[in-house]
């Protein structure tokens, strides 16, 4: 697959140009929904024909009435996870067949006010657990490179539909890398923003205090268009808040990296594949020779950060989805004898496996003489790991490092274990913990001819420096 160029057609910001210059939105949408109904790889879960056509022309007239728009006719997909007024998001579980969402999620909703156009719903892993899309209840997403292996998950359908080519734009949600690590499986820009700077209004929430919205493109200028129109504070997500994006792209990245300071972790090297590795090597020396100051920094809790998310991360899911009860929403078992028949047997029969496992671990953390020296102790542990990026980012500007220890792996190679499942996200995790922004920018391929994908970290709410630092690795990864 050719890496795009700021001016190849999948660039959002030509498309938008093109569109606010008269070329048709629905045009640009037919092509969409068409790619998506011959999409191969299960990547689509629900497409929105009608709708998207509608909205095609809405924005068309728009631009015929004088508007102009940032993201005019750019046909977008959203995981299955996030709200569309009177489209189905089922978030791939079985227990929300048939949910139809009553209004929309504030970031679609911005996306749609600035001219894009939701095409479809994407697969998603169950409730967004899961790092390979394998526990979706709609069966597994083919990586796009090779039908034998995963894209990455849980928001593997949006980096595949936009890796693919069926959209220029794709919204996921990152919990614990659930948008950088598909996105660097499968070759493609997966921002995941400050914890607060995108409204989390209708997201179907896994952990509240962990879960991002953010964008998936071709390159980072697109990522960094889509963030501009989706942030802000929004009034109805108490956690979200209005902060400047002052910093923009650089005119010539590569420049800016110039006296940049970017640290890493010695200690990552490690657990690394050996393909993985030379990127990540080769991304160091590039960036040396781009005139970046390289800062070896360290993560002295890095080492619990898994342990801590999932703790942390079960007890938010096990409290958020004691709603799904079988009477509010979704799937009721039939045949109930009584009311707490009707609970227990609407949650066995439509949460999968992964779910229930989750919420029994959550229940527990949760539960009275476990609190202290589970969630209590894991709070704690969460504050210590961001005192140790306060640390790092007092020594430097974005910190780099790979996004996964391994490139895409076989579909069903780690079923069978979930806590080597839990390991594929051992890069991610603490971001989240820390709030911190995050993106995985392709750096390359490994073997088999597999994209792999380096990390960029910054200080909270400094994702516009992040984004900038982000332009001047993709240059260098373009050669
Ligand atoms: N793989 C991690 C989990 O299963 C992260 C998922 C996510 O970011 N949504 O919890």
């Amino acid at each position: 697959m050719a890496a795009s160029s700021p001016s190849s057609p999948f660039s959002i910001s030509a498309l938008a140009a093109a569109v606010n210059a008269g070329t048709s939105a629905t045009l640009a949408v037919e092509a969409a929904l068409a790619a998506c109904a011959a999409d191969t790889t299960n990547a689509i879960v629900r497409i929105h024909g009608a709708r998207a056509r509608a909205a095609a022309a809405t924005v068309d007239a728009r631009i015929k009435a004088g508007e102009r728009l940032p993201l005019a006719g750019v046909p977008v997909a959203v995981k299955d996870n996030l709200l569309v007024e009177g489209c189905g998001a089922e978030a791939c579980s079985r227990i929300l067949a048939g949910f139809v969402a009553p209004y929309t999620a504030t970031a679609v909703a911005k996306l749609e006010a600035a001219g894009a156009v939701v095409v479809a719903h994407t697969n998603m892993d169950e409730f967004a657990m899961g790092s390979s899309n394998e526990t979706s209840c709609r069966g597994p997403v083919r990586h796009p490179r090779d039908p034998q292996r995963i894209p990455g998950g849980s928001s593997g359908g949006s980096a595949v539909a936009v890796a693919a080519g069926l959209v220029p734009l794709a919204l996921g949600s990152d919990t614990g890398g659930s948008i950088r690590q598909p996105a660097g499986l499968c070759g493609v820009v997966g921002l995941k923003p400050s914890y607060g700077r995108v409204s989390r209004w209708g997201l179907i929430a896994y952990g509240s205090s962990l879960d991002q919205i953010g964008p998936f493109a071709q390159d980072v200028a697109g990522a960094d268009l889509a963030l501009r129109v989706i942030s802000g504070r929004d009034p109805r997500d108490s956690t979200s808040a209005e902060r400047p994006l002052s910093v923009t792209l650089p005119a010539d990245p590569r420049a800016a990296l110039r006296g940049l300071r970017v640290g890493y972790v010695e200690a990552h090297e490690a657990g690394l594949a050996a393909d993985v590795r030379a990127r990540l090597h080769a991304a160091k020396s590039a960036l040396t020779a781009a005139g970046a100051i390289l800062v070896p920094v360290t993560l002295p809790h890095e080492h619990v950060a898994i342990a801590t998310y999932y703790i942390l991360a079960t007890g938010e899911a096990a409290s958020n989805l004691s709603r799904f009860d079988g009477i509010r929403y979704g799937h009721r078992a039939k045949d109930a004898r009584d009311l707490a028949e009707v609970y227990a047997r609407s949650r066995a029969e439509g949460f999968g496996d992964e779910v229930q496992r989750r919420i029994m671990l959550g229940t527990f953390v949760l539960s009275t003489g476990f609190y202290d020296a589970y969630y209590r102790k894991a709070q704690q542990v969460r504050a210590l790991i961001m005192r140790d990026f306060a640390a790092v980012f007092a020594a430097c500007d974005v910190l780099l490092g790979p996004v996964s220890p391994t490139t895409a792996f076989k579909v069903g190679e780690k079923t069978a274990d979930p806590l080597q499942m839990y390991l594929a996200d051992i890069f991610t995790i603490s971001a989240n913990l820390a709030g911190i922004p995050g993106i995985s920018v392709p750096y390359g391929e490994g073997d088999h001819g597999l994209p792999v994908g380096m990390q960029l970290q910054a200080p909270a709410w400094a994702d516009d420096r992040l984004l900038a630092a982000a332009a001047g690795l993709e240059a260098l990864a373009r050669g």
